[in-house]
């Protein structure tokens, strides 16, 4: 049987975070707003107005192309791309055709875990021993960014014989980037757009949310026989997706229907299909004609854009340390491992957060005269341990970034500290971490207020564990004639009689070294 392998690109629409509208001057805000109101003449296309760019919309988007190593050029410009729609009042999208913001450029990401979202493993999972986050990366090529004005939405009331228009998101600033069809699975696909997410807000660009439309996508997926380096002379385009979830789900499931009708002879048509949600099917929207004709134009009401050397150069200042050479960055720093290391890195506050409290564990460490690494490096497992764990379950609750709670790295260090020292069992721990979470307590205070201190010195677990030897001759005997179960029902009483506050790891041997 012959073998076929997908051929995917995607085309991604991102909607800018910036104060004002693409061309004029009401807000940027759609959400929890009523219908119509974030509007003007010029976003409505009243007869007259004219169009003013957005510098920040300019700036965000070189800003986004210079992090995707796109070409900026020196001159780039508008043009009128001519359609109607009901949610367009204008007739026309100021777009970019020929001369777009931002030209060709590549994106690497890890694609360490290939399997569908949400499950472990996968063929080329993370294997521990290697050293480099770029170890199984990808390069896909960016054809191009451009950047142009969003349209209305269309309301369908149901059971109404009419539509509605709301044209408060007409107008809001859209980044376009396309791909070169360079994605061989649907996995990858998906990968790079949490990536392309992660990098669109740590550069502060875009909420980057797909759920709420910030980030929205469409695929084009062909096959071709499996080693054929031509590209099929068909693709069908996939519109509706909805999440990252929809978009692995949409082209996988292109990939059967289309490796099917090849197997069975039949021609596959260039055709637009919608991802229906609810069945998890692609449906047929409509098969094309020969391409497209938006008779573009250049925008007659908008100059040319001048990128200068300076404004370019400024933006290049202005970029923040980027997601992978964080990681790589992280993963020589520390020895941390590379899943843990993403969980950070993914979120730019958490990733700074922790570095926070790094930095308080290595001054303590310094002050202390701890030159021991591994005792360093122990301490900032545990950091990033709590970080990826209960306290983001805690923020991600209250729906807090992680700069923003009343847990100071300071404090955070203190309970590391703590914990290592077997001053406070992990139980006991995340009990102080909450109420740290709540109140801003500091760890030691809340420790001491709460009788929760762990019992590790010597002489009070010895007394412990002497005086329940002492009670319980039986089952001493049956341990030492070789019952080793014996050992769990003394290290209980053991822990009774110390009101659950000794350490357990000392409780063990101690008693071990006593019935020896
Ligand atoms: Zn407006």
């Amino acid at each position: 049987m012959p073998k076929f392998e997908p051929v995917i690109g995607l085309e991604i629409h991102v909607q800018l975070k910036t104060e004002s509208k693409m061309f004029c001057s009401s807000p940027n805000q759609t959400e929890n707003v009523p219908p119509n109101t974030n509007i003007c003449e010029v976003c409505t296309g009243q007869p007259g107005s004219l169009p003013v760019p957005n510098q920040e919309a300019i700036e965000k988007a070189i800003l986004a192309g210079l992090a995707l190593n796109c070409k900026i050029p020196e001159y780039s410009k508008f043009d009128r791309k001519n359609y109607f729609y009901p949610d367009l009042p204008k007739g026309y999208q100021i777009s970019q055709f020929d001369n777009p913001l931002c030209g060709a450029g590549h994106f690497t990401f890890p694609v360490g875990d290939l399997s569908p979202a949400g499950q472990a493993g996968g063929p080329l999972s993370s294997r521990g021993e290697s050293k480099s986050v770029a170890r199984s990366a990808r390069t896909i090529r960016i054809t191009r960014a451009h950047l142009e004005e969003d349209a209305g939405k269309l309301l369908h009331p149901a059971g109404a014989s009419y539509s509605l228009v709301d044209l408060n998101r007409a107008g809001v600033p859209l980044l376009e980037i396309v791909t070169e069809p360079d994605f061989t699975s649907p996995a990858e696909a998906r990968i790079f757009l949490q990536k392309l997410r992660t990098l669109a807000r740590y550069l502060g660009v875009s909420d980057a949310d797909m759920e709420k439309g910030h980030l929205r996508c469409d695929a084009n997926i062909s096959m071709r026989p499996a080693g054929d380096k031509k590209l099929p002379d068909y693709k069908v385009e996939i519109k509706n997706m909805n999440s990252f979830k929809a978009v692995e789900e949409a082209l996988a499931f292109e990939i059967e229907r289309q490796t099917e009708a090849l197997l069975h002879k039949e021609p596959l048509k260039v055709e637009t299909r919608g991802w229906s949600d609810n069945k998890r099917v692609t449906v047929s929207q409509r098969v094309k004609e020969g391409s497209d004709d938006y008779r573009y134009f250049p925008e007659p009401d908008l100059p040319v854009l001048h990128l200068t050397r300076e404004l370019v150069d400024s933006l290049k200042r202005r970029m923040p340390e980027l997601p992978q050479a964080k990681a790589e960055r992280f993963l020589k720093e520390f020895s941390l491992p590379e899943k843990i290391i993403w969980q950070l890195v993914e979120d730019r506050a958490l990733s700074e957060y922790f570095e926070g409290i790094v930095s308080e564990l290595l001054e303590w460490c310094s002050v202390e005269g701890i030159v021991d690494q591994k005792i360093i490096a122990d301490h900032i497992k545990e950091a990033a341990n709590w970080c990826v764990g209960l306290f983001t379950e805690l923020t991600n609750a209250h729906g807090l970034a992680a700069s923003h709670t009343k847990i100071t790295p300071e404090n955070f260090a203190e309970l590391m500290k703590m914990v290592i020292k077997g001053e406070v069992s992990k139980t006991a721990a995340k009990q102080v971490f909450t109420e740290m979470f709540e109140t801003g307590e500091d760890p030691s205070n809340i420790v001491s207020a709460r009788g929760l201190q762990q019992l590790s010195d010597h002489s009070s677990i010895e007394a412990a564990v002497d005086k329940v030897i002492a009670e319980n001759p039986n089952v001493v005997g049956d341990y030492k004639s070789g019952k080793k179960q014996a050992m769990g029902f003394l290290v209980g009483k053991i822990m009774g009689a110390t009101k659950g506050q000794a350490n357990p790891q000392a409780v063990n041997d101690m008693l071990r070294k006593k019935l020896e």
